[in-house]
């Protein structure tokens, strides 16, 4: 007797090797729905952006491909979850359903109600961990708190250990002899008014291109990565981010190879260290949301809801243009446009500037990162604008404002970073590039820039901005305001 038919729902973990879910759907079930539903009215405000739609478009395609070579292929369908979930069982007579689960709090309790559906349904499902280290809401202080500091979190963490990747996908998943119909994957795209132009030739979207990725970075990133990733005009890090967030590779293997790598090499030790710590602060930033379920809009320092951000319409769309006349932050935010990516180290000076410069509120930035990044990550996202502004957690301090030029020379020394985004001060020399306000007019003018025209001047003065802001935070701080 054939056992009956199973539905393998996948989520954020768009893979096919080390899937814990997949590989015990095959080994439950003779035949295997695999299905994707497309919803983002479920998810609230915090809809797939632009960006995001993009790139899931890509991936989905490419684990459609991973799965028809395994003999299966993917099935699309739109939301609400729950009908389309109920509708593909009903059609293929589908007696359970596996899911990874989901951590950001809507989603999470979201799941609740179509688990809850489904199992009045008479169908059985079964929920694995797919998208982390840890759970979110395993690891507390002593006291049994969430931890709100990184490093006591991460020696917590490390503590317990990791557990190991549940290892390489099924060869073979015995699909139905006629897939049940399928939506168009470009539907999911089709609603996306902004482009990432660079999209395809900067990533290659998928399981394969992730570990294409880990491939390299373990040969040629690892090494130099403790010392080089806070350089923005080098390729110093993994670039990880958007394969993490659509979960084409498991984090679980990658600490794993990175690990492994050290071991092989010790001189990759430090690197593989340094590595392996971002990768928790992705665990804590789910920690923190998971326990602090009102951060994603609200700050998680209850002080800060009477922080009196500006209203600056010019200011917010200059930031969002790349014409603030700030050469780095400028650069940053054409190299988001371009690639639907950032490094780090530049969106926290974006990030600073749009927060304390302007004074703009950080989920304004946290919105515009969101349509904008590839990677854009509820939990991730909200931890970066929340510590920029220092309204979250192990916050920056209040009095660090980050300053645009000096911290541009000091990570992009020679300027090639600014020149690959800012392509109009490519012949500004080095000791110009990042203040081209103050290069003498020929300079300027051998250059070819022309202040106000080619490029803009300054839109806000950073030595008064930020004195403005830290007078406003020193009165937040001891409650005069
Ligand atoms: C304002 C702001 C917004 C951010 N928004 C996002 C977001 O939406 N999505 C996102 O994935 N990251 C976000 N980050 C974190 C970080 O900038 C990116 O994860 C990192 O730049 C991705 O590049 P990488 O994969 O080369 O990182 P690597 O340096 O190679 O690090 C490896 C992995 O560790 C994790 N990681 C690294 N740094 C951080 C960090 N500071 N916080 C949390 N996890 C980290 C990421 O998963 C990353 O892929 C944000 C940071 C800031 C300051």
């Amino acid at each position: 007797m054939p056992r009956p038919v199973a539905i393998m729902w996948f989520r954020t973990d768009l893979r096919i090797d080390d899937n814990p879910a997949l590989r015990a759907a095959v080994e439950s079930s003779d035949e295997i729905i695999c299905a994707y539903v497309f919803a983002p009215e479920d998810e609230g405000p915090w809809a797939p952006g632009d960006a995001s739609r993009r790139w899931l478009a890509r991936s989905l395609s490419a684990l459609d491909a991973g799965l028809r070579e395994r003999g299966s292929g993917l099935v699309l369908r739109s939301g609400p979850t729950v009908d389309a979930l109920r509708e593909l069982s009903a059609e293929t007579g589908a007696r359970s359903v596996f899911m990874g689960r989901r951590y950001e709090p809507l989603a999470a309790r979201h799941d609740e109600r179509v688990i809850g559906a489904l199992r009045e349904d008479g169908i059985a499902v079964r929920v694995f961990e797919t998208a982390l280290l840890h759970d979110p809401g395993s690891l507390l202080t002593g006291s049994g708190t969430p931890y709100k500091v990184f490093t006591p979190f991460f020696r917590a963490a490390e503590r317990i250990g990791t557990p190991g990747p549940s290892g390489p996908g099924p060869r073979r998943i015995p699909g139905p002899l006629r897939l049940p119909r399928s939506e168009p994957i470009e539907a999911v795209e089709r609603r996306a008014r902004t482009a990432v132009p660079g999209l395809d030739a900067s990533w290659s979207p998928g399981e394969r291109g992730a570990k294409e990725r880990l491939h390299a970075f373990l040969g040629s990133g690892l090494g130099t990565y403790a010392g080089e990733r806070d350089r923005p005009d080098l390729e110093s890090t993994s670039r990880f981010s958007p394969h993490l967030a659509f979960g084409e590779i498991d984090v679980r293997a990658v600490l794993a190879a990175a690990r492994e790598a050290a071991e092989a090499d010790e001189r990759l030790t430090r690197g593989a260290d340094a590595f392996i710590r971002q990768l928790y602060w992705r665990e804590f930033a789910y920690h923190l949301l998971h326990h602090f379920p009102h951060t994603a809009e609200r700050p998680l320092r209850a002080r800060f809801e009477i922080f009196p951000w500006s209203r600056d319409d010019a200011g917010l769309a200059a930031w969002q243009r790349a014409e603030t006349g700030y050469p780095v932050i400028d650069a940053g935010m054409r190299e988001l446009a371009e690639t639907g990516w950032m490094h780090n180290r530049v969106r926290l000076l974006v990030a600073s500037f749009l927060t304390k410069d302007l004074l703009l509120p950080w989920l304004e930035g946290a919105r515009w990162f969101w349509t904008s990044l590839v990677d854009a990550d509820l939990a991730d996202n909200t931890l970066g604008w929340q510590w920029v502004a220092g309204c979250g957690a192990d916050a920056a301090p209040y009095f660090r404002v980050f300053n645009p030029v000096t911290q541009g020379e000091r990570y992009d020394p020679d300027g090639a970073y600014v020149r690959r985004w800012l392509p109009e001060l490519e012949r500004l020399p080095a000791r110009w590039v990042h203040r081209p306000w103050e290069a003498p007019a020929d300079t300027l003018r051998a250059a070819g820039v022309r202040l106000g025209s080619t490029y803009p001047r300054p839109i806000v003065d950073h030595a008064e901005a930020r004195k403005r802001a830290i007078a406003l935070y020193d009165a937040l701080r001891s409650g005069e305001e």
